[in-house]
């Protein structure tokens, strides 16, 4: 059979490792198609993911930004929410980045496709989409077909007031009562989404701690303010029952703290993840897809096929943007002959909540379990000006290191703007930099960036000399 397009790289899917991954290819020289299902690019992270839950938080921080302006003698009154207007913000802000990497994949000469692409030989793919099938023949691939939201069975999802992450962020409505069913980074961005536009909003949690993965102590700050907020949370609860009845979804639950069953006008169900590895007949090219839908690769991002490679989601935690892009990139260098491989040490993890929780390398508690002789060196925002000055003294920076050499291997941030903090600390890691070489770089004053330097400087509550 006669291809329909030939080229030498074919990217399949256009999110963030995607479009990264045919973009580098591009400029490297090769003739590239990037396949992609939906008319936009940028996946899940521009389309329905990272930027628009962005949009939307930065919306919520406004308006409890201008409630707690009360405290230093401004009253805005309470707010007036136009839903028409903030989605259309929230679109406007989607749209920006989308139309932007139209234009740049033009530039580059990169051939978009769209449909939705399946393996049928080790150098063929079918698209199929509103202009037919057409046959694809490629002479590398890339693999960047991400993930979908996991849909517990327990739930009615023929009913449209059972909502993943990708409903929730369509706005469609504020409602009176909200349930969001996981305490994770993604629940607790909408859950404070939803909570300043005005829901009630009630978090359940099967763990025994919310945001799995970071240390407890940097919780706790988060914890308490979303208390203040009025969301209530509630651990080690798991919801074992859902039932859609006319006055709302009727949820039965498992744990202490709440009645064994309540009803709710809407249920965000924010469990987590599954890649899209079964669904696009990869076993057809030979590529190993294991129980759970991933894809191993190798350092340089190969499969077991070694002209395919699979980069982002698809091939495993962390399910994070920044990940994916990182693979994309390396990947289509691999593809074009360099001699490349991950050697990235850490990635950050960022919950932009409020305060944000931002972690990188290994945590506290990681240290503890592996039996690794670290020190500690933890600043608290209550002594930082900045953070006074803005009312924000709930954060802290803390710096994990090393105990015998000193080298920095972990760090916690919680606090406004964290997230744009941890990044000082990965690059600390990456560079192998010892805590004195922090405590040794003069950080501006009076800024929230202080806090690493002083970090670096105050070990286990006690202000060491370094000097
Ligand atoms: P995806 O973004 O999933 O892109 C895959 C693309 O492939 C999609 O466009 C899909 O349509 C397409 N595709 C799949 N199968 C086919 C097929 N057979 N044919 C054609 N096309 C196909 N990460 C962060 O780092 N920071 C954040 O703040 C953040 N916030 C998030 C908030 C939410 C609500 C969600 C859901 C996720 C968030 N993430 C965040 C995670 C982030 O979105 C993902 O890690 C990232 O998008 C993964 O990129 P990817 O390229 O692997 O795949």
């Amino acid at each position: 059979r006669k291809a329909d397009v030939e080229c030498r790289m074919l990217v399949l899917g256009a999110g963030p490792g995607g479009y990264t991954a045919a973009f580098r290819s591009a400029d490297l020289g090769l003739d590239t198609v990037l396949v992609e299902r939906y008319a936009s690019l940028g996946g899940v992270c521009l389309n329905v993911g990272c930027i628009p839950s962005k949009a939307l938080l930065h919306a919520a921080n406004v308006i409890d930004e201008a409630a707690h302006a009360k405290d230093y003698g401004i009253d805005f009154g309470a707010p007036k929410i136009a839903l028409d207007a903030l989605r259309g913000y929230k679109e406007k802000v989607v749209g920006q980045l989308t139309k932007g990497l139209a234009g740049m994949a033009k530039q580059r000469k990169v051939r978009t496709l769209q449909g939705v692409g399946r393996f049928v030989s080790a150098n063929e793919i079918e698209v199929t989409g509103d202009a037919g099938t057409q046959l694809v023949r490629f002479e590398q691939c890339i693999i960047a077909a991400g993930s979908q939201p996991v849909k517990l069975p327990a739930f009615p999802w023929e009913d449209p007031r059972v909502m993943d992450s990708t409903d929730a962020l369509e706005l469609k409505d504020i409602p009176k009562s909200l349930l969001v069913v996981g305490g994770g980074i993604i629940g607790l961005e909408m859950a404070t989404v939803y909570r300043a536009l005005g829901a009630e909003v009630t978090v359940v949690e099967f763990m025994d701690q919310i945001m799995p993965g970071a240390d407890t102590d940097l919780i706790k700050p988060l914890a308490d303010r979303l208390k203040k907020q009025g969301i209530a949370i509630h651990l080690k609860t798991k919801v074992v029952e859902a039932k859609a009845t006319k006055a709302g979804i009727v949820c039965g639950f498992e744990g202490a703290s709440l009645p064994a069953k309540d009803t709710y006008d809407r249920v965000l169900v924010a469990v987590g993840r599954a890649p899209n590895g079964k669904k696009i007949d990869a076993e057809k090219a030979g590529v190993a897809v294991t129980d759970r839908g991933f894809i191993e690769v190798d350092r340089q991002m190969r499969t077991n096929v070694p002209h395919i490679f699979a980069i982002g989601d698809i091939i495993g935690q962390p399910m994070l943007a920044h990940k994916a892009t990182h693979e994309g990139k390396l990947a289509a260098e691999v593809a074009a002959g360099e001699k490349k491989e991950w050697v990235a040490r850490v990635i950050p993890s960022v919950a932009y909540t409020d305060p944000e929780i931002a972690w990188v390398g290994v945590t506290e508690t990681e240290a503890k379990a592996k039996g690794l002789k670290v020190g500690v060196g933890k600043f608290p925002w209550a002594a930082s000006g900045r953070a006074i000055g803005i009312g924000r003294t709930e954060g802290f920076t803390k710096l994990i290191f090393d105990e015998a050499t000193h080298r920095i291997i972990g760090a916690g941030i919680v606090g406004v703007h964290a997230g744009d903090l941890i990044a000082e600390a990965a690059l600390a890691i990456e560079m192998g930099c010892e805590v004195e070489d922090i405590g040794h770089t003069i950080h501006p004053h009076p800024t929230l960036s202080e806090s690493v330097g002083m970090a670096a400087e105050v070990f286990d509550g006690t202000i060491t000399d370094l000097y």
